[in-house]
């Protein structure tokens, strides 16, 4: 069954799902003013409106006599006007005395009120619903700034349990609830688009039961992270996205990939080269990845392992697959220098197998430029080495069947797809050393296969880290001499100071300065992001291989940069970076026989917390113990650094309460795309409406063109 013609709107909208997509500027009452604020708060639309849920309660059941009422708490209370007291002076308060149905007073105070209004709010001898926090002035109970005034028959609603979101300055609580409630009652209830059978089992009420229960909630625990409600809720956001990455990957592989026979001479001619042996993980993780080569689908599979785990022999190894069948291969790296030192790493092997390879960054200028992208194009080159600059339109492959992307968090899912396109459906592989909890995994690479190295090369010693007051820093400094003596070199990161990239310079700077006055100048070298490639390369190489033997640098130290010499980590403010950076900076040092110790320095006023965060890299090496500390630290979109591309950004979901809930639809997502690639059933059509609603565009988009 298709949608027809009439149920649907250009955009490919269904027409049922107009109401959550209204302005909120359409809402009675909100003017521009508001308008703007909401916007800024949830988003302009009725939907956002309604997915911005409340975050507490408050109670406002509490309704004794008000000879009973107790200090402090929020009461609600039927009373009687008797008496406006209006101000005698501008420091004193209006007041209006009330009295319950027992004869006792409650006092509303003012401050800087206007008769006329209050008079009109509260008028004498009538009886009014009162709410607000109580307290007592000379012995008599009073609520300033009442926070319900409402008509008796008012009073259910306002005694109940009231919600309470997330402000914005110049929004209350009040104003917002309001309009959320009347939104909430300009939409339809969807028809359902889970199954019977799942909602029975959890127990999960309907979608329209879910969300107008949050914002009207009938006890405390109905807006906890593990009601039905909101899980239901968290279930539709999690299985949107997880059916976009189906979908995406389902409409990616199932076209065109191809099956290759796998390499007869040149892998097996490429170990006997390499001066050791392939861990048991290396060799499971290639094993998956020629699974995946042999078989006729597109590939597209993440390669997780720490730093230093051997992921790019692992990939040039796969990639040999495509080559020695006259494919070509590429090796995408997110900076400069890491392109250079894949580039450089791998050209020895390159050489001794005859392959023919090429690096193509911004750097490469002119008529070099002309004849790598020439060679490139006649299918000359096998294999090419890079930076973004591969994704330009110019750049043109004869054949290209296997690529290679490191650190793939600082490619998006758009470049991924750009890449795709360069090339007759090639094998993807993405390296990343982040190590990702299995829960984010499949948040952000849902779409993706993916096999871990998770042991490392034998004979790698874990590195000592120490914390060390800044205050120390004399006595550290003098320390070192001993180290650049027995020829040891030493890295030295200062921090990120705010975002800006002059300070960070000027910080380096100072830093460099100060260890002139310690070794001789040319003992010390210093790179920032504001270098040339070139020059940045000159210093590096001279750190690698030169008289440097402390490398001075801003954050730009490339994860993956290879100085075996190096067995000293030193960074600045360690407290300012994320675990997981820390854990890559470490992961410089200590790649070569001597023992390694990473020093993390932290200012005399560290706070508890800041001091304990740090302390976790003291008591491991393990980076998915700290990945998934830095995750409960500092949430999943900073980590990930996917903050802008939104794609583990959960409105109604969240990361922690609902993991399971993520392996959940990630099973379902794929069983529904298995069975129904464009959503055509009549629960597609439902299923639809949940995309939609949740704007994932990219996932509507396979479903126009399919
Ligand atoms: P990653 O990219 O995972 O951070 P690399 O691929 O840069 O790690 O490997 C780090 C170092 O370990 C390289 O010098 C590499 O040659 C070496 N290496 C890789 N695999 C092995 C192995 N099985 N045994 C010993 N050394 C290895
Ligand atoms: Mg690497």
């Amino acid at each position: 069954m298709s949608l027809s013609a009439q149920k649907i709107k250009k955009t490919g909208r269904p027409l049922v799902l107009d109401p959550f997509f209204r302005s909120v500027r359409a809402l009675s009452g909100v003017g521009p003013k508001i308008a703007t604020l909401i916007e800024n708060l949830c988003g302009s639309h009725y939907k956002d409106l309604l997915f911005h849920i409340p975050t507490g309660i408050v109670d406002r059941g509490y309704s004794p006599p008000l000879s009973k009422a107790e200090n402090g708490r929020i009461g609600t209370f039927t009373v009687t006007i008797i008496n406006h007291i209006p101000t005698t002076s501008r420091s004193k308060p209006y007041r209006v005395r009330c009295q319950d149905d027992h004869g006792d007073i409650l006092d509303l105070v003012f401050f800087h009120a206007r008769k006329p209004y209050l008079l009109k709010l509260l008028p004498l001898n009538e009886k009014r619903v009162i709410s607000g926090r109580i307290d007592f002035y000379q012995g008599i109970p009073q609520i300033m700034h009442p926070d319900h005034i409402g008509l008796e028959n008012e009073k259910d609603d306002i005694q109940g349990l009231e919600p309470t979101y997330p402000l914005t300055t110049g929004l209350s609580q009040k104003v917002l609830r309001k309009h959320i409630l009347s939104a909430l009652k300009d939409v339809p209830a969807l028809q359902e688009w889970h199954d019977e059978a799942l909602l029975k089992r959890n127990n999960w009420p309907s979608f329209y039961q879910s969300l107008s229960r949050l914002h009207r909630p009938q006890k405390a625990e109905d807006i906890y992270p593990e009601s039905a409600y909101r899980m239901r809720l968290a279930y539709d956001e999690i299985l949107s996205t997880q059916l976009t990455l189906a979908l995406n990957r389902h409409h990616n592989q199932a076209t065109k990939g191809r099956a290759l026979p796998l390499s007869k001479t040149l892998k097996a001619q490429a170990l006997t080269k390499l001066p050791f042996s392939l861990t048991a993980a290396q060799q499971s993780a290639l094993h998956e990845i020629e699974d995946d080569i042999a078989t006729p689908k597109q590939m597209l599979r993440l390669l997780q392992g720490d730093v230093g785990s051997g992921k790019t022999i692992v990939a040039f190894l796969a990639a040999l697959h495509a080559i020695e069948q006259k494919g070509q291969a590429v090796f995408m790296a997110p900076t400069e220098i890491l392109a250079r030192q894949h580039y450089e790493g791998l050209s020895e092997l390159c050489d001794s197998l005859g392959i023919s390879y090429a690096i193509l960054t911004s750097r490469e200028k002119g008529k070099a430029r002309a004849a790598i992208l020439e060679d490139l194009a006649s299918g000359k080159t096998d294999i090419i080495f890079g930076t973004h600059a591969l994704f330009q339109d110019h750049v043109i492959f004869n054949n290209l069947q296997f690529a290679v992307i490191d650190e793939q968090h600082r490619f998006g899912v758009h470049q991924r797809m750009q890449l795709t396109d360069k090339g007759n459906r090639p094998d993807i592989l993405v390296m990343t050393a982040t190590p990702i909890p299995r829960t984010l995994t499949l948040t952000v690479y849902g779409d993706m296969d993916v096999s871990r190295i998770g042991e490392k090369p034998p004979g790698r010693k874990d590195i000592d880290t120490r914390l060390l007051n800044l205050e120390r820093l004399d006595a550290l400094t003098t320390s070192l001499k001993n180290k650049v003596d027995a020829g040891e070199k030493i890295y030295w990161v200062c921090p990120l100071v705010e975002e800006s990239e002059k300070l960070d310079l000027a910080a380096a700077q100072d830093r460099y300065e100060y260890l002139c006055r310690y070794f001789p100048a040319e003992k010390i070298g210093l790179v920032h992001g504001q270098m040339k490639g070139t020059e940045k390369d000159a210093v590096m190489e001279s750190f690698k291989n030169g008289a440097v033997d402390i490398l001075v640098a801003t954050t730009v130290i490339e994860v993956g940069v290879n100085v075996p010499a190096a067995t000293v980590m030193i960074i600045e403010h360690a407290e300012r970076f994320g675990l997981s950076q820390l854990h890559q900076l470490r992961g410089r040092i200590g790649r070569g026989d001597k023992d390694a110790t990473c020093l993390l320095l932290y200012p005399p006023h560290i706070g508890e917390t800041a001091k304990k965060r740090l302390e976790t890299m003291r008591e491991t090496n393990d980076g998915f113990i700290i990945a998934e500390r830095d995750l409960q630290l500092r949430g999943a979109g900073e980590m990930l650094g996917v903050r802008q591309s939104g794609e583990a950004n959960y409105t109604l979901a969240n990361i922690f309460d609902h993991q399971d809930l993520i392996t959940m639809a990630n099973k379902e997502a794929r069983l529904i795309v298995e069975k129904d690639p464009h959503l055509q059933s009549p629960r597609g059509e439902h299923l639809r409406e949940l995309l939609y609603l949740f704007e994932r565009d990219k996932a509507i988009t396979y479903l126009r063109s399919g």
